[in-house]
């Protein structure tokens, strides 16, 4: 009884690896990253590869996975909304349960292996959304947009309007100097 398709990029096939405490395989591989991979500011785009280098290991309670995956990410600044592209390099740790282990209810949390089948997508997933700055910016030091224009300051450093108050500011300004 599996729901995991044995065709599916993420999904490894254990059984050569066999059920030994012990035994151990190495294996690398580049698969499509699927939909949604990232956060809505940074992500990896769809279908673009993800190259995967894991060692799994037979233990006692199931398979353990250990590696890392590579890929490009896409976003865009937050502060000038200019493309932002890196590449991002990810640890991968995970011990996978045998499925015919009694199941404590209150496991749910836990990662199962179905039959020989693991499926790695949901800790590719889990571990690139924790390794992703929630706030990219293109540089460090990235001035932003103009508040006035919206032009993008990186571009146009010495980027100046002439003093166009707004009504709403000069009466405010008026309001200051009513005070001084
Ligand atoms: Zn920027
Ligand atoms: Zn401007």
């Amino acid at each position: 009884m599996s729901n995991l398709d044995p065709r599916a990029p993420f999904v490894l096939d254990t059984r050569e690896l066999g059920r030994r405490p012990g035994s151990d395989r190495q294996m690398s591989f580049t698969a499509p990253a699927p939909a949604g991979l990232g956060i809505e500011v940074l992500s990896i785009a769809e279908g673009s590869p993800v190259e995967v280098d894991l060692r799994l290991e037979a233990v006692v309670e199931g398979v353990l996975v250990t590696g890392s995956a590579y890929a490009d990410l896409v976003g865009e600044c937050v502060r000038c909304l200019a493309e932002v592209a890196e590449e991002i390099s990810v640890p991968l740790q995970e011990l996978y349960f045998y499925d015919d282990r009694d199941q404590d209810p209150e496991d749910d949390e836990v990662s199962r292996l179905e039959g020989d089948l693991l499926d790695l997508e949901p800790v590719l997933r889990d571990a690139v959304v924790l390794a992703l700055p929630f706030q990219p910016v293109c540089t460090e030091d990235c001035p932003g947009l103009c508040i006035e224009c919206g032009a993008r300051l990186a571009d146009d450093p010495d980027h100046a309007h002439e003093a166009a108050i707004d009504p709403r500011w000069s009466a405010l300004a008026d309001l200051q100097q009513d005070q001084d």
